[in-house]
């Protein structure tokens, strides 16, 4: 027996979760957590199709929160197996982990407890690119670089063939987890699978295209747009990876001397951990790293950690360009510097990355003329736009790229992780390939080894 539940991500964006059974065992390949609409996010007190202590690994693609977030909760039901992701990936999840608590424990609805994040660190156990781990026996893991954000890893499962199935052969699984563009200036491009039994493909923007104009220059423009108006840039941005990208790429503007406040405890934590992994970078950041020690070399850069530098931004005169968590601006210190700045038409917001629907991002995207911000309803007078050559995510084209050196197509691909739109575009682009689509529903169980039987 080999099969597989889709326990989120299935028809969304987030919780990415899949519960795979071999033989008599079970694993689970990543554990995130639903986010966004109240019926989302009552999924996340759903139960496992096993106990959770029956469970012998958990492999993690990487550290965002739709990924991760719930495995404290999969420990606190009694999970204690180990948990596979990369060194980088441990790290980021140090910092993300209790704070996620900590944020539900603050509003009131916590899923878990901050030991139980701390109990869900202790269990996890580095791995490296390229190096095949034993899951346990009979199924091996292999973690490739996703060039989504730092640590990030597509998986190659590799399952030994079980007495009773028809074909006596390793069959591979392939998880795309969150599959990078290739143009993050810190990140190197994903690495591509050569051979898929069957395919786990991520599909967030299955049905569009990013604009081809670069980051860099999109950046620089509206820099010079501020300077000329003596006004504020504000992009709220997640505070792992967009933030370093957007201030590592502000070293090659080539803006004068703008200052650029990254704003952030959880931004600077995380330039920290860049700065311990050259070997997951980028060619050239990594050989800029180990010659200068340093990730983020923009001279008018300030990284505001504490809430006295955090206030005292507004001190300094504009032009000024202010990066802030949270990306999709549904909490953190960016909420302060939008109440402050959307009123002025003189303003420029640049949202840096995926705005999920119902958040207040994705308000300021479709161009809602307010925005309710701690109870206070907010006039955008501001200018708002999208910096879509940083997206984390590769677009439909980017996919077809990422499968190119497939030799054959897979047994049976299963589209995950994108809205309805994005689903069907892209199961109408790999069927009209011939491909066999999958597009799973929530809690959908596929009997793996029966598909390639017919
Ligand atoms: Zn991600």
């Amino acid at each position: 027996m080999l099969t597989i539940d889709f326990l989120g991500a299935a028809g969304t964006v987030t919780g990415s979760k899949y519960s795979i059974t071999y033989g008599h065992r079970h694993l689970l390949v990543d554990c995130g957590m639903f986010q966004g609409e109240p019926e989302l996010v009552e999924r996340n007190r759903e139960s496992w199709p096993f106990p959770a202590r029956d469970y012998d690994a958990l492999l993690l693609t990487h550290a965002h929160i739709d990924h991760s977030g719930a495995i404290p909760k999969f420990v606190a039901d009694g999970f204690d197996g180990p948990i596979l992701c990369t060194e980088p990936t441990i790290e980021l999840c140090e910092l993300l982990l209790p704070d996620s608590a900590k944020i539900m424990r603050l509003e009131g609805d916590p899923l878990f407890s901050e030991e139980h994040a701390q109990q869900a660190l202790q269990l996890m156990e580095g791995c490296r690119y390229y190096k095949q781990y034993e899951v346990f026996p009979g199924v091996g893991v292999t973690f490739l670089d996703a060039g989504h954000i730092l640590g990030s890893a597509w998986l190659e499962l590799e399952f030994d063939p079980l007495p009773e199935w028809p074909e006596q052969r390793p069959i591979r699984v392939v998880f795309s987890g969150d599959l990078g563009r290739g143009l993050s200036p810190l990140l190197a491009p994903p690495d591509r699978p050569d051979r898929a039994d069957f395919l786990i493909l991520e599909s967030t923007y299955g049905g569009r295209l990013h604009s081809r104009v670069s980051a860099t220059s999109q950046l620089r423009e509206a820099v010079e747009r501020v300077q000329r108006r003596r006004s504020t840039l504000v992009i709220p941005a997640f505070a792992v990876q967009r933030s370093q990208d957007i201030a590592y790429l502000f070293e090659s503007l080539g803006v004068g001397n703008i200052s650029l406040y990254v704003d952030s405890p959880m931004a600077a934590r995380a330039i920290r951990v860049f700065e311990r992994y050259p070997d997951y970078l980028s060619q050239k950041a990594g050989q800029l790293l180990n010659e200068y020690d340093q990730l983020l070399r923009y001279p008018h850069l300030r990284v505001c950690e504490t809430s006295d530098q955090s206030r005292a931004i507004l001190n300094f005169r504009p032009p000024r360009v202010i990066v802030s968590a949270s990306g999709m601006a549904e909490g953190g210190r960016v909420l302060h510097h939008l109440r402050h700045h959307l009123p002025d038409a003189r303003s420029l917001i640049l949202l840096a990355g995926y705005q999920c629907e119902g958040t207040r991002g994705w308000q300021l995207q479709c161009g809602d003329p307010y925005l309710d911000i701690d109870g206070r309803s907010v006039p955008v007078r501001a200018e708002v736009e999208s910096l879509d050559g940083l997206s984390g995510h590769a677009d439909y084209a980017e996919i077809t790229d990422w499968l190119s050196e497939l030799e054959r197509p897979p047994l049976a691909t299963f589209l995950v992780h994108g809205d309805e739109e994005s689903l069907q575009a892209q199961q109408h682009r790999l069927s009209r390939w011939g491909w066999r689509v999958e597009v799973p529903e929530h809690r959908q169980r596929f009997e793996l080894m029966a598909r390639s039987r017919d």
